[in-house]
């Protein structure tokens, strides 16, 4: 029984009907790019998420990036994020022409640890990218305290988090933006790339709309240099059949998780430590692990295929050798070591995880 972590098919299975129906209507229209499947699926996110405005984009990184653009955070200004996430996090600062700034995790939750944000802020420090790490929120409401009180910028990079909540708010509602991915294996996921940005600030919201499509104020006007970055009307017309689905396959990854929980006996991983009153979607798995890459290569024999959510922290890849400072991020590195993401995803039987803990616990 191979066990994959790459589900995309599985709910393309399960949606086949409606997911092929909307591609149909998408190719009948003759419209393929910012038509009507956009700005439904744009005010349709935009309620689930609760926040008031979407515009959808090409991918996260791109909402990151053009959230900092829409910002005017540019050249000699710092944003401060963490350095175990996907390296777009980072990579859109650089985009940007800023500088990335990483602060280290909690080591329980291996969220960005709000506690140490202040010691990272000079006078360049314009924003902070706080991410809601494998589903999971983080600190984002003690994090919204520093950045109050030093007049910082927050973009909430929710790429791993759609659905997710701090008591009865959506992540992503906090900050002044927040970006979403749409990348296949995400928890809301097309068939290709896609990507949002979301906020309750009208003036923010339209300088993204411009930005994304070039900054025409009319056709072929483009009152300066935009960008071409815009989610297509096959990806948004996909998704909007797939956000109908998402909480029941939130429910679903949750389930797996409990079973996870009840049946990992704790000796041989550390389970994943939830913090109280949130809302955790589970984009991903990850348990500890002293012997990972036995583990892993244990688990590989029986076709059970894990992976490691981030084998380098992002201070240690060779992408960021240029920036000139040099990190000491104890927890970030030594998660790197240790971390494994077990299979996660809405279609994964009991049984499928009975095995991989019988596995697991010997
Ligand atoms: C996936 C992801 C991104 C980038 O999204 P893309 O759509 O692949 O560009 C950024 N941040 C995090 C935390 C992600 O998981």
């Amino acid at each position: 029984m191979p066990l994959y972590t790459s589900y995309p098919k599985d709910e393309y299975t399960l949606l086949k009907k409606p997911i092929q129906q909307a591609i149909q209507r998408v190719l009948d229209s003759g419209i393929y790019v910012l038509g009507k499947e956009v700005a439904s699926f744009e005010q349709d996110f935009a309620h689930y998420s609760g926040l008031q405005y979407a515009i959808g984009v090409g991918n996260g990184t791109d909402a990151l990036f053009l959230s900092l653009k829409a910002l005017e955070i540019g050249p000699g200004d710092e944003v401060i994020t963490t350095p175990m996430t996907a390296a777009y996090s980072a990579f859109s600062v650089v985009y940007a022409g800023a500088t990335p700034v990483f602060v280290d995790v909690h080591p329980d939750t291996f969220e960005i640890d709000e506690t140490q944000l202040e010691r990272a802020i000079t006078k360049r420090t314009k924003a902070i990218i706080p991410v809601h790490l494998f589903g999971q929120p983080c600190n984002i409401v003690a994090i919204m305290k520093v950045a109050k009180r030093h007049k910082l910028k927050v973009i909430e990079d929710c790429c791993q988090a759609h659905g997710a909540m701090v008591g009865k708010r959506r992540v992503g509602t906090f900050g002044d933006l927040a970006c979403y991915s749409f990348y296949p294996t995400k928890n809301l996921g097309g068939i290709g790339d896609g990507g949002a940005v979301l906020t309750n600030n009208k003036g923010l919201a339209a300088k993204i709309r411009l930005l994304h499509n070039g900054h025409q104020t009319s056709k072929y006007y483009h009152t300066a240099v935009g960008h071409n970055t815009r989610l297509d009307e096959l990806q948004a017309a996909i998704l909007r059949v797939k956000l109908g689905h998402l909480d029941q396959f939130i429910a679903k990854r949750q389930q797996v998780a409990a079973w996870y929980d009840a049946w990992l006996d704790g000796t041989t991983v550390t389970k994943p430590v939830v913090t109280k009153g949130v809302r955790h979607v589970y984009h991903l798995y990850v348990v500890r692990s002293k012997q990972r890459d036995r583990l892993q290569q244990t688990l590989a024999k029986a076709g059970i295929i894990t992976q490691v959510h981030y084998p380098w922290p992002l201070h240690k890849l060779p992408a960021f050798d240029f920036l000139e400072k040099t990190y000491r991020l104890p927890h970030s590195e030594l998660i790197s070591q240790q971390a494994l993401s077990l299979p996660m995803y809405p279609g994964l039987t009991r049984a499928n995880v009975r095995q991989i803990c019988k596995i697991v616990n010997q």
